[in-house]
């Protein structure tokens, strides 16, 4: 697999290079580096001025409750801790798993791995185990079973097996997502899994969306959600697993500054969220998919279909993406780009019209006589 994945790096366009080439301005500029950059509409900001709210230190924040109890029955988890970030969520749940000198077993390109700083191993004295992914972004069973290390001083103990689902903007099948966890359970580890996308993976599974989610997460010991991806909430995650888990879990979100006081405000955002979002992800991933259609016969560029909301290209040779994205950004639409390859994300801002804007202004920058 390929090193870039379903992330959010740091934005690589401003609002200065639109329009540096001058001409006619674009009508609005489309923002497709990430699902992250959703802004709350008029309904979820006053279901977030009107929360009830209290100090969730002290575990009264009625609306932070209600979240946490609503995504727990919602996944079929006992309980659910509110969380700042994705970030800090995956945290909690390395540090309630594992202790100094413990490791822990994820992809080469994770997030929990490769884009968290390295938090659990310098706040925690954990180890990683980073493997390679296989071409659809999964860890091969036998690369896990030999991971593990036997018991001897020599080691550190292997203690837990984090999966991530989307991963790359691809959904993990689901009996893989059995075969990996049970093999993980036959080796004495716990399970983690990053579910940052795990909507827009129960989405991509057709049916009901929270049966799906449910099957999903039901394979692991915790699970992590955000809602602050294609959700559109403006702030927040939470942590789910066992009572015992997240009590555990709690003790380490206060220790990392997460405790929030009057969190409600915000929590209110992703319990609207978890309500009203969750089936129209299909709309983002529908437009996803409209998009690389129409992309798919442009030489200058060879993109992958979607699975998701997802949409990665490669620059034909002699093509740097950081050229493409930079053409694009000019003709008011932006996106990411890593090294060799770009990244598309389609979000609730998106429309339909947009996506088939999108798509003009791709095929113009790249093949029309305006290209440079
Ligand atoms: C975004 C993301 C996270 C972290 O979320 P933040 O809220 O940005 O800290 C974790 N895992 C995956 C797969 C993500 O895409």
């Amino acid at each position: 697999m390929r090193t870039t994945d379903a992330t959010d790096a740091p934005a690589t366009a401003t609002a200065a290079d639109v329009g540096a080439a001058g001409g006619e301005a674009p009508a609005r500029v489309l923002d497709l580096r990430s699902d992250t950059v959703t802004r709350p509409g008029e309904a979820m900001r006053r279901a977030m001025a009107d929360a009830p709210v209290g100090d969730d230190v002290f575990k009264e924040d009625p609306t932070v409750n209600a979240l946490q109890e609503r995504i727990a029955e919602r996944l079929g988890f006992e309980a659910a801790l509110f969380v700042s970030s994705g970030t800090q969520s995956n945290l909690c749940a390395l540090l309630t798993h594992c202790g100094r000198g413990d490791e822990y077993i994820a992809g080469q390109s994770a997030h929990v791995y490769r884009w968290e700083g390295g938090g659990a191993a310098v706040l925690g004295g954990i180890q990683p185990n980073p493997l390679p992914h296989r071409a659809d972004g999964t860890l091969d069973p036998a690369d896990i079973a030999a991971a593990v290390k036997p018991d001897d001083p020599h080691f550190p103990r292997t203690r837990l097996l984090c999966l991530e689902n989307t991963i790359g903007g691809r959904p993990v099948p689901l009996d893989y997502l059995r075969t990996a966890t049970g093999l993980a359970r036959e080796h004495g580890l716990a399970t983690h899994l990053d579910g940052a996308r795990l909507f827009n993976a129960a989405v991509a599974a057709g049916g009901d969306p929270f049966e799906q989610a449910r099957l999903i997460a039901g394979n692991f010991d915790s699970v992590s959600v955000c809602f602050s991806k294609g959700l559109g909430a403006p702030v927040g995650s939470t942590l789910l697993g066992s009572r015992e888990f997240v009590a555990r879990a709690l003790r380490w979100r206060k220790a990392l500054g997460g405790g929030m006081r009057q969190a409600g405000v915000v929590a209110a955002g992703a319990l609207y969220a978890l309500e009203h979002h969750v089936p129209r992800l299909a709309d983002d991933h529908a437009h996803a998919a409209l998009f690389a259609e129409g992309l798919k016969d442009v030489a200058a560029l060879d993109v992958e279909p979607a699975q998701t909301n997802m949409v990665f290209a490669e620059p034909a040779p002699g093509l740097t993406a950081d050229e493409v994205r930079a053409r694009l950004a000019e003709r008011g639409v932006l996106c990411a780009a890593y090294p060799g390859r770009l990244r598309f994300v389609f979000h609730l801002e998106i429309t339909r019209e947009d996506t088939e804007r999108a798509v003009r202004t791709v095929r113009e920058a790249l093949e029309g006589s305006s290209t440079r």
